[in-house]
């Protein structure tokens, strides 16, 4: 079996490379390394012993993607390539759209050509919004507050249209949570550009004395110490949800939506004091006022995933940060 990787370079993509080789798969990978790197090439070979099937290009390109499916007896794809950055999607909302979108329409249009009907979607958590209940079921009321999530539910919502017009398409929706730390080799991480918007690269950076301290967006939440709170997942079981999607896919016809999460909720305190004794570091913070557009609180429901797709998170928070950590160190820029 030959999986089509899109943005297969990138944090989540390359850990699921890993787990897909690991599992007999064939894996080819398209990227335009607009967030990534091609040593992430090198270090997968490193990782696998196999070299990866590689074209760089963007995904938009119809014509060039077309070349690619006559080229590769592909038979499913798991779909991640999309920016992903919600403060920047609000500032450039349609290079958003633009990119998300259209990538997303240029790859269903060439798999429709091309009769291969089998995909795997990253979606987010955050097409739940503001969370009525807790823990959140896959059948909870939709909502977005930024053009990021907004792409994530159109294009949950062109796929269920699709669907409707094909049920021969087998199609996984992946709604994640949080993903956090890195590979067990420490050669392959979370390695974003610039000062980071997520909680474990910053904490990560501090602990590393790149930056002086970190800011805890607010303490006043209902929740047990005030701080926001989140479901944390550490990226080998998130790409091992992937292993279960393909499988299931390649298995049934239909669509469906699954929350990869692992159902236990962590406030910013009890990360950031996990990440200290763990690591034996210090991680000096603040307390500043809260981050507009943030939650209280956001954990899954992972038993539809267990139940249909067999998929368990099986790494605890003492994994997660000392990966994260180990990750950070092996690759250090200072
Ligand atoms: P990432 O930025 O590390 O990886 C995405 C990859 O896609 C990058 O390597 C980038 O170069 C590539 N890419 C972007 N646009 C492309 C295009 N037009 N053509 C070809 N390649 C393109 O992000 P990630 O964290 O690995 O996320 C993967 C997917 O999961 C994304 O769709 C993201 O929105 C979704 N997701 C991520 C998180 C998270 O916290 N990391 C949470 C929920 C959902
Ligand atoms: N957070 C924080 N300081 C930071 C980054 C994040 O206090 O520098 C908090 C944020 O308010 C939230 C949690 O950490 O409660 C997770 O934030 P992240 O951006 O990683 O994920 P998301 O909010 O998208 O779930």
């Amino acid at each position: 079996m030959r999986i089509l990787v899109t943005g297969g370079t990138g944090y989540i993509g390359s850990h699921t490379v890993v787990e897909l080789i690991n599992n007999g798969y064939d894996v080819v990978v398209i990227d335009n390394f607009s967030n990534s790197k091609p040593i992430v090439l090198d270090k997968l070979k490193e990782i696998t012993g196999k070299e990866i099937k590689f074209y760089e290009m963007d995904l938009c390109d119809s014509e060039k993607l077309r070349e690619v499916f006559k080229k590769e007896d592909i038979d499913a794809v798991i779909h991640f390539a999309g920016y992903k950055a919600v403060g920047e999607s609000v500032s450039k909302p349609l290079m958003y759209y633009r990119n998300n979108i259209d990538s997303t329409l240029s790859l269903l249009e060439v798999m429709s050509e091309f009769n291969i009907k089998k995909i795997v979607f990253s979606s987010s958590a955050t097409v739940y919004g503001d969370p009525e209940k807790l823990p959140i079921k896959e059948d909870a009321k939709l909502s977005t507050t930024n053009p990021y999530g907004s792409t994530k539910l159109y294009i949950e919502g062109i796929l269920k249209d699709l669907y409707v017009s094909d049920n021969t398409w087998s199609i996984a929706i992946l709604r994640y949570f949080n993903p956090v730390g890195a590979h067990k080799s420490g050669l392959i991480g979370e390695d974003p550009n610039g000062i980071p918007n997520n909680l474990m690269p910053y904490i990560v950076k501090v602990a590393n004395k790149e930056l002086p301290s970190l800011n805890i967006f607010g303490n006043d939440y209902d929740t047990s110490d005030g701080t926001g709170v989140r479901d944390y997942i550490h990226i080998t079981d998130l790409a091992n949800g992937h292993i279960k999607a393909i499988d299931y896919v390649i298995n049934n016809v239909g669509i469906d939506c699954y929350n990869l999460g692992t159902g236990t909720g962590y406030s910013v305190l009890e990360m950031v004091n996990a990440f200290k004794k763990t690591n034996k570091v210090e991680v000096p913070y603040n307390i500043v006022g809260r981050r507009d557009g943030d939650i209280a609180a956001c954990y899954a429901d992972p038993n539809y995933a267990y139940e249909k797709l067999g998929f368990k998170a099986e790494y605890g928070l003492d994994e997660m940060v000392e990966s994260a950590f180990n990750y950070a160190i092996k690759n250090s820029k200072k």
